[in-house]
C-alpha cells in the first residue's frame, strides 16, 4: 500500500517565498505532500519533482526575455481595463510562430498607433496585415484579429471573455492562448500553455509517452500529473529554462544539474 497517508508533512523550509511554500516541490515524493497525491499515477514520471527543483536552481536570478511579454505579467483583474485585455489578447495571437523579440516589436508598435478594438475594425484588412508584416502568417492573423474584434464588440460589448471555452473558440484563439490568457488577465490557472518551450522539454524529459508535436496532447497529459496548485509556475518555470537554458539548437547539458535524470541528457 502507498505509503502517503501514514508520513509526516516536511516543515518548509525558512526563507521560502510564500507561493513556494505552498507549492513546495523541492521534497515531493510518494511520501508526502498532499497535493501531489492527488496526482500521482502510473503516467506520473519519476524524475520530474527532481527535474523541477533543478530548473528552479539553474534559473535563480536568470531573466528570460519572455519576462518581457505582455502577457507574462500576472494583473490584478480588479484593475484591468477590457481595452488592456484586448491587447494582451492581440500579443498572444501575434506570437504564434513568430519570435518572442519580433511579437513584442509588432505589439509595441500597434499599441503605439492606438490599438483597439475599434482601432482594428477601422483598418483595411490590408493595412493591417502591412502594421503587423513583421511577424509569421501576417495576413492571417490580421483577418483573426478583424475577426475577433468583431466579436468582442457584438457580442461581448467590447470585453473580452473569462472562460476557456469562449476564448478557445474566437478566430485565431486556441487553447494555449486561453490559458495564457486567462492566466495574466483573470488570475485563472486552469490549465497549463503549451508554448514550443514546454512543449521541447516535455519531450526531452520523457514527460510525455511518445515524443510529441501536439501541443493539446501533452497539455492533457501533463496536466494529468501537474498538480492544480502549480500550475501557474509551472507556466512560468518551464518555458523560461526552455529559452535559456534547454534551447532547442544549443542546450547546455554538460552543466545542466538535470544531465543525471533526463533521458535526452547529450543527445540533443
Ligand atoms: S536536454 Fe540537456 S539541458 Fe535539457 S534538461 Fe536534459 S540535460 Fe538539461
Amino acid at each position: 500500500m502507498p505509503r502517503k497517508k501514514t508520513s509526516p508533512k516536511k516543515e518548509p523550509k525558512s526563507g521560502d517565498e510564500p507561493r513556494e511554500k505552498k507549492i513546495k516541490v523541492s521534497h515531493v515524493s510518494v511520501e508526502d505532500e498532499d497535493l501531489t497525491e492527488s496526482k500521482e499515477s502510473s503516467s506520473t514520471p519519476k524524475n520530474w519533482p527532481a527535474a523541477y527543483e533543478n530548473m528552479k536552481t539553474m534559473m535563480e536570478g536568470v531573466v528570460a526575455p519572455l519576462e518581457s511579454m505582455p502577457w507574462y505579467q500576472a494583473r490584478d483583474p480588479e484593475q484591468t481595463k477590457p481595452e488592456e485585455r484586448f491587447r494582451i489578447l492581440v500579443a498572444l495571437m501575434l506570437s504564434s510562430q513568430t519570435k518572442d523579440d519580433q511579437t513584442l516589436k509588432v505589439w509595441n508598435n500597434l499599441c503605439k498607433e492606438g490599438l483597439s478594438i475599434d482601432w482594428v475594425l477601422e483598418k483595411s484588412n490590408s493595412e493591417l496585415s502591412d502594421m503587423i508584416k513583421s511577424v509569421n502568417f501576417r495576413s492571417k492573423k490580421a483577418t483573426y484579429i478583424q475577426k475577433t474584434a468583431t466579436i468582442l464588440k457584438e457580442k461581448y460589448n467590447g470585453d473580452t471573455p473569462d472562460n476557456l471555452k469562449e476564448l478557445a473558440a474566437l478566430p485565431g484563439v486556441g487553447n494555449k492562448m486561453a490559458f495564457l490568457f486567462l492566466q495574466s488577465c483573470y488570475g485563472k490557472c486552469d490549465g497549463l500553455g503549451v508554448d514550443v518551450h514546454l512543449q521541447r522539454l516535455a519531450n526531452r524529459l520523457g514527460w510525455v509517452k511518445k515524443n510529441s508535436k501536439d501541443a493539446d496532447k501533452i497539455r492533457i497529459e501533463l496536466e494529468s500529473w501537474v498538480p492544480k496548485e502549480m500550475i501557474f509556475e509551472f507556466n512560468r518555470l518551464i518555458p523560461r529554462f526552455g529559452q535559456m537554458k534547454c534551447t532547442a539548437n544549443n542546450p547546455i547539458c554538460d552543466e545542466c544539474l538535470n544531465n543525471k535524470i533526463c533521458p535526452s541528457a547529450g543527445k540533443c
